[in-house]
Order: C-alpha cells, then sequence, then structure tokens
C-alpha cells in the first residue's frame, strides 16, 4: 500500500499540478504525429483513430504529396483514398471522413481549418478530442484532449474519477491552468506508453510513485500489493 505523507499531492488539484510539474521535468511536449501544417494534422488525427501513431506516420508521407488542399480530399474519388490509407484500418469509414471533411472545409470554411471547438466538431470524423488536438497543437489555442491514455492516468492518479471524456476534460480543466492543457495531455500519453503502461505499469520506476493512489511500488521501490484509488493514505511525516 502506497502511504502518502501529508506534504505530499494528496488532493485532486493538487495532484493535477503535480502531475504538470513532474511531467514537464520528464518528457518533452511533442505530437508523435508527423505533419507540417493545420490540415496535415487535421488528416493524420483522423486516420489515427483505432491505429498507432507510428503506422499512421508510415502512410501519411504518401497522402500527403498527392493531397495537399482540401479541394483535394472534397474531390478525390473514395477507391483513391482507400488505397492510400488501406494499412490503418477501417479504411473505409476513415475515407468517408477525409472526403465529408474535405467537402465541409471548402464549403463551410474557404478551405482552411477552423479554429474554434463549435466549427471544429461540425466536421466529419472530428470529435472533441480530435478537435483539442488542433487547437492545442496546430493553432497553440489551449485545448486539453483526453485519448484512452489521459483518462486512464488521470483517474490512476486521483485527478479525476470518472472516465466519461467530456467529464475528464471539464474536471482537468478547472484545475490546471489553460496554458498547460495541451502540454499535460501529450506528456501524460507519452507517460502511459512508456511507463504506465494499461495492465503492466511499470510502477517501481514511476516519478509519481511515492504519492499516486494506484502505486503498486512499496516506498522501497519495489513492488507491493496491488492497490487501488482507494487505498491511497495521507500519513503524517
Ligand atoms: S505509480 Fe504506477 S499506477 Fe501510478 S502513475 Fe505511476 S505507473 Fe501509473
Amino acid at each position: 500500500m502506497t502511504r502518502v505523507r501529508a506534504d505530499q499531492p494528496h488532493t485532486p488539484r493538487q495532484r493535477a499540478l503535480a502531475a504538470v510539474s513532474g511531467l514537464k521535468a520528464a518528457y518533452p511536449a511533442s505530437c508523435a504525429l508527423v505533419h507540417s501544417n493545420p490540415l496535415e494534422l487535421l488528416v493524420a488525427t483522423i486516420l489515427s483513430a483505432q491505429t498507432t501513431d507510428a503506422r499512421v506516420n508510415q502512410v501519411t508521407p504518401v497522402v500527403f504529396a498527392q493531397m495537399k488542399s482540401a479541394a483535394d480530399y472534397a474531390d478525390a474519388k473514395p477507391a483513391e483514398i482507400e488505397a492510400l490509407i488501406h494499412a490503418t484500418g477501417f479504411f473505409r469509414a476513415k475515407t468517408r471522413s477525409l472526403i465529408g471533411m474535405g467537402k465541409v472545409l471548402v464549403e463551410d470554411f474557404d478551405g482552411e481549418v477552423p479554429r474554434t471547438m463549435e466549427e471544429l466538431i461540425t466536421i466529419p470524423g472530428v470529435g472533441r478530442k480530435t478537435a483539442n488536438v488542433i487547437l492545442g497543437v496546430a493553432f497553440g489555442i489551449p485545448g486539453f484532449p483526453v485519448d484512452t491514455h489521459v483518462g486512464r492516468l488521470t483517474n490512476l492518479l486521483g485527478i479525476v474519477k470518472t472516465r466519461d471524456p467530456v467529464k475528464v476534460e471539464r474536471d482537468v480543466c478547472r484545475m490546471v491552468p489553460s496554458s498547460d492543457w495541451t502540454n499535460l495531455s501529450l506528456r501524460l500519453i507519452a507517460h502511459g506508453r512508456v511507463v504506465c503502461i494499461a495492465r503492466r505499469p511499470r510502477c517501481p520506476a514511476c516519478i509519481f510513485r511515492s504519492w499516486c493512489p494506484s502505486s503498486q511500488a512499496a516506498d522501497d521501490g519495489s513492488v507491493a500489493e496491488v492497490s487501488g484509488l482507494e487505498s491511497a493514505v495521507v500519513a503524517s511525516p
């Protein structure tokens, strides 16, 4: 069982701010999807559903070489795009999203990627997660994308108690300065891939092991009994 000293973070807000500072020291804030403009990031993010960023990065160089504008996607034949993105899986649904995306961008936004959540979520294939990625990464406008890693880690770290992505976003954004939203999300994703891996978290190697309510590492770094969110103990130093 992890014992959390009184001088360590033990409220959701304290844990959120400790996560911001701890992750900032441990990881660069970088988006793994290779892109050179907002349209490419939008396409890459749509393609990233149900697959890995590495797989997306394997196909996007060819996609981006052939499809350079929103009109290119709007005017494309489905078979043309399907052939390009086949390796990312769910290629028919993603092709429909990409062609629909192109049409909406051309018809409603003069071919440009819009810069507001309200506008972005009118684009086929774009939900709040993708919209927040575009806002934060492409435009530097505060946004907190909640993917599976972010939802999982914010619960494990005792920052939120909900798996509803909209509520996770709402709760975290209330606790963390807006200037940190996007980078916190990017770094949580990195931590979830490298250390707090689903089903086999490397707690003894984790920077949060001394206060994480879900840590399975004992104080000496060895692996202790499995503990849950409810097992954190706030103790005197
Ligand atoms: S201590 Fe363990 S459960 Fe908590 S964030 Fe680190 S790896 Fe995940």
